[in-house]
């Protein structure tokens, strides 16, 4: 589960990307690029591998590729969708730290080989910088979109 370091980790994504601000297109430039301007951001990198370890590339992926979406209603709720790599939206539950995925069901929560799957592990790189796109539905899509999560 979370803890003070993952969150620390988290504002370190946040920091030195607003500091560096020259996201590309493409995420593994911009893995190279923050290698190469910010020894700091080096370290940032290595601990996120060590800490978050397999999720971490394909939840880079996901970001790269635009897959996460925020999902906002009217009444304030809000629901995190992420496209995995099969096409299936997995629902997640950024403030709760849920995933509607099998990963996240037998890796992170039974197993706990991972600190999180590689859909929230996106969403909260995602957040820090400042990278989600979000999309509006009605109270009653979102009632149902909670309905549904599994
Ligand atoms: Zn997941």
């Amino acid at each position: 589960m979370e803890t003070d370091v993952t969150k620390q980790l988290f504002i370190e994504v946040s920091q030195t990307y607003k500091e560096e601000g020259t996201y590309t297109e493409n995420c593994w430039k911009f893995l190279e690029n923050i290698f190469i301007l910010i020894p700091v951001t080096n370290s940032v990198l290595s601990a996120l591998q060590f800490v978050f370890q397999t999720p971490l590339l394909p939840a880079l992926d996901l970001l790269d590729n635009n897959k996460i979406k925020k999902i906002i209603s009217p009444s304030g709720r809000c629901v995190f969708q992420v496209l995995g790599s099969s096409g299936t939206p997995y629902i997640c539950l950024s403030v709760l730290t849920y995933c509607s995925c099998a990963a996240f069901r037998f890796s992170v929560l039974r197993k706990r080989d991972y600190i999180l799957c590689k859909h929230l592990l996106a969403i909260k790189l995602g957040l820090a910088m400042e990278k989600v796109k979000e999309q509006e539905v009605t109270d009653e899509v979102m009632t149902d979109i909670i309905k549904h999560i599994e």
